[in-house]
């Protein structure tokens, strides 16, 4: 395996087997439930000026994952799909430029293993199966209002909609 290319396949994956295993059929996933599931502390915390770009991050040796508590519960949501993608993935985390999630997606770190959580998290959250089932459901939901019945931003329902 290239280890410079993100391994989509497997974070899908690692996302499936995490719904089937916790019987999660209906959105919203709640991402701090499964977190605490498989052994995590979720801490919201209110951070320094100079680090206010940041969503989040994991400390991996303390088992913990951190969120701004500053951004809006959709985003926080998915912060926290996307450390525990880095946990699952069992991504190395000792290097800490890689576990950081910022806000605005021209400071992200665009490496494999962000790729790789990004997908995790999007999947976690808005798994194209149901996703379908809730368009067919309801043919004229907006963006908005599905984004409100997954726990995410309409961004990321948009951008998941790409992949129906
Ligand atoms: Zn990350």
């Amino acid at each position: 395996m290239n280890a410079e290319l993100p391994n989509f396949g497997k974070a899908k994956n690692k996302a499936m087997e995490i719904l089937e295993a916790n019987f999660i059929i209906d959105p919203p996933v709640i991402a701090q439930k499964l977190a605490e599931y498989y052994g995590l502390t979720v801490r919201y915390s209110f951070f320094k000026p100079e680090y206010n770009e940041i969503s989040g991050f994991i400390e991996a040796e303390r088992q913990m994952i951190v969120v701004n508590a500053e951004e809006p519960p959709a985003r926080q949501n998915f912060t926290v799909a996307h450390e525990l993608g880095h946990y699952l993935l069992e991504h190395d985390l000792l290097g800490s430029e890689y576990t950081c999630l910022f806000r605005n997606p021209a400071k992200q770190v665009n490496t494999p293993i962000e790729q790789e959580a990004n997908c995790f998290a999007a999947n976690l959250l808005v798994p194209t199966y149901i996703l379908r089932k809730y368009i067919n459901d309801y043919p004229f939901a907006t963006d908005e209002q599905l984004s409100k019945i997954f726990g995410v931003s309409s961004d990321v329902v948009r951008f998941r909609k790409l992949y129906l």
